[in-house]
């Protein structure tokens, strides 16, 4: 993607802060955001973005150029797991005033979340049709968050006639910001915290490298629309959580305590139909995208990551 105008929010942020420092390399890209990292600024400042201060919660986009060919709306407000009218009003207002000031643009991406759905069944893969309502007992008003904006972005996609893609993402995770939930997760192991997993069988999920975010997001512009298209978001694979745990404890030798009860954090796996017809596969396998994101992240680690990569080079799925 060449010579266009792009409007990123949530740019500090694990999944948007690659996609901008790539983007800015060939296209005029803004930043927007609180910054309350300054070294993440600096970082996307010399990767040739402008950035700029902007509050979702309370600020308009005065001042801003209307002239942006493409956004990525990836800032969330997450809420404080009780103030679900907050939550709703923030997301919901923000998204409405990017996408009115922004109604010119060719296309226009939400980065939703499988959090959306009504996750009952840790075995079924959700597709974009079905019940949301989705619940997350570690914290409440999140899904709302996602609902209530996706609500807007379907609404003013249409008043607006701004081709728009809601994209429900699934665990993304690489080099940037806290590294995702897997990264979280090691942490945990690295400070000998036990990791909560179900009593019986595990949680699924499906991983995505920030190295296919940054591909695919281009690629998902190319799919908006008008009324606005809802896709799943994930990497390909299904990959257990406790075998991700046991995975990083193998490649590092951290010691990994489970901790079998009721009170795991569900995960979802997505049915990947609509993703691939409209952006095709992934290209990063779980297991090397893994190892090389804790090799990245975690230098003490890196020698002994290197060791297991060269004694089990069988290949992606090994
Ligand atoms: P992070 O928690 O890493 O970053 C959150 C981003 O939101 C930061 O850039 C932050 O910018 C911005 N933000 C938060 N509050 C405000 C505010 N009041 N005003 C302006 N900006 C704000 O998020 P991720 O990168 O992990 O997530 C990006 C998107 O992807 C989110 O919409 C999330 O719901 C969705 N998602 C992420 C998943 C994942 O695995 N990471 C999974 C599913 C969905 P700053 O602090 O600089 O203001």
């Amino acid at each position: 993607m060449r010579g266009k105008k792009i409007l990123v929010t949530g740019g500090t942020g694990q999944v948007a802060r690659p996609v901008a420092e790539a983007l800015a390399a060939d296209n005029e890209v803004w930043c927007l955001g609180r910054f309350g990292d300054p070294a993440a600024r600096e970082a996307l400042e010399e990767a040739g973005a402008r950035t700029a201060r902007w509050d979702m919660a309370t600020d308009d986009l005065a001042g801003l150029p209307r002239d942006f060919t493409h956004v990525l709306h990836s800032a969330v407000h997450r809420g404080d797991g009780k103030d679900f009218q907050e939550t709703a009003r923030v997301n919901a207002v923000s998204t409405a005033r990017l996408m009115t000031h922004c109604s010119a643009a060719e296309a226009f991406l939400y980065v939703s979340s499988g959090v959306v759905y009504d996750r009952a069944d840790r075995n079924h893969r959700y597709r974009e049709s079905d019940p949301l309502g989705g619940a997350a007992p570690w914290l409440p008003t999140y899904p709302i968050a996602k609902i209530t904006a996706e609500g807007v972005a379907r609404g003013l996609a249409e008043t607006l006639a701004l081709p728009t893609v809601i994209a429900r993402l699934n665990i993304a995770y690489g080099p940037y910001g806290h590294g995702g939930v897997p990264m979280i997760l090691f942490r945990q192991m690295r400070d000998g915290q036990a990791c909560a997993v179900p009593r019986e069988g595990q949680n699924y999920c499906n991983l995505l490298h920030t190295d296919d975010v940054v591909r695919q997001v281009p690629l998902l512009w190319d799919g908006a629309g008008v009324p606005a298209r809802v896709v799943n978001w994930g990497g390909d694979e299904e990959v257990g959580m406790t075998d991700l745990l046991e995975y990083m404890s193998a490649l590092t030798g951290v010691p990994v305590r489970l901790d079998r009860g009721d009170f795991s954090r569900e995960t979802a796996i997505f049915d990947h139909t609509a993703r691939r017809a409209l952006i095709g596969d992934c290209s990063v396998d779980w297991k090397p995208g893994i190892a090389r994101t804790l090799a990245e992240l975690f230098e003490e680690y890196r020698e002994r990551i290197g060791a297991y990569a060269d004694a089990h080079p069988a290949g992606p799925s090994q």
